[in-house]
């Protein structure tokens, strides 16, 4: 328990914020088919649950004080999402957290924010409030911002929220459920695939690397990681993801170095090692050129 504390305190101590400027994107889902997505619930850990459909991975805190869910994929599965949690609990969902601004972690935010209290870091709700307009959007945006930091005491035991600055976006938090020993790290870890990173929403990839390096010098070794995007996973996949990160993108300075093209340097590739990493949603080309594009704005 002291070495728990410890380590959110550390975490509290390195989370500086940097504003950086940029244009909110507008993820629009609509012509999807979501008819034939299925949701499917895994017990991680005490009392937390993850919740997988089509988007961003969930979280789920179930207990004496109701439910909190830690995103909410697409507006069209809210239903599903509801029927899901109804199967795990007959409590409220009292509290619904964004990780960051994007669809596929937010766009159930207009139904659920009806009944629920929304909670995001500020640039979230400033992202998500020059996306949307109309007056069905007010029920959308978080209610509860925070800067840096917020713990939450629900469900008997303290949830710790983190703001890490310029990653995937200018505003992705990090959840720690205490007692449970899960952390849910929205889009700063896709498992055993390449990230996307929003480098017009504040992203970049030498401030996510940094992230995710922070995030590993203070977790213990029992965690369990709900993942943004791939399956739950541990510190030994963190770690990995680290390591391609870290090598990925010394290969592409080394490039932008030596005076290669982007066109170029997508055109070598990667070495083999990573080929199944390109096979989600984050091509190996896409990956070059992000992190291009990053290293060189
Ligand atoms: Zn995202």
């Amino acid at each position: 328990m002291r070495q728990k504390h410890l380590i959110l305190m550390n975490m509290k101590n390195w989370i500086s914020l940097i504003w950086i400027g940029g244009l909110a994107i507008c993820q629009v889902s609509a012509q999807r088919d979501f008819s034939n997505v299925q949701m499917k619930a895994t017990p991680v850990s005490g009392k937390v649950y993850m919740l997988e459909g089509a988007g961003g991975n969930m979280g789920v805190s179930v207990g004496e004080d109701g439910v909190l869910i830690v995103d909410n994929q697409f507006a069209p599965l809210a239903g599903k999402i509801k029927a899901a949690i109804k199967e795990l609990s007959d409590e409220r969902i009292v509290y619904v957290f964004n990780t960051h601004h994007h669809g596929d972690h937010t766009g159930g935010n207009a139904e659920f924010g009806k009944e629920s209290i929304i909670i995001a870091q500020e640039n979230v709700r400033e992202r998500l409030s020059a996306a949307v307009s109309g007056q069905s959007a007010k029920t959308g945006l978080p209610v509860i911002t925070f800067e840096k930091s917020l713990t939450l005491h629900f469900n008997d035991e303290p949830i710790k929220v983190f703001h890490l600055p310029t990653g995937h976006t200018d505003g992705d938090s990090i959840i720690y459920f205490e007692k449970s020993e899960v952390l849910h790290m929205g889009d700063l870890f896709f498992s055993g695939r390449f990230p996307f990173i929003d480098l017009n929403s504040g992203g970049n990839v030498e401030g996510y690397l940094a992230n995710v390096k922070k995030v590993l010098e203070f977790l213990n070794d029992e965690v369990k990681i709900i993942p943004g995007h791939g399956a739950l996973a541990t510190k030994d996949d963190l770690e990995e993801f680290q390591s391609m990160l870290e090598q990925t993108i010394q290969i592409v300075r080394e490039r932008i170095r030596e005076g290669y093209s982007l066109e170029k340097s997508k055109a070598m590739g990667l070495p083999a090692k990573w080929e199944v990493w390109g096979e989600h949603f984050i091509s190996t080309e896409r990956w070059i050129e992000i992190v291009y594009n990053s290293l060189k704005a």
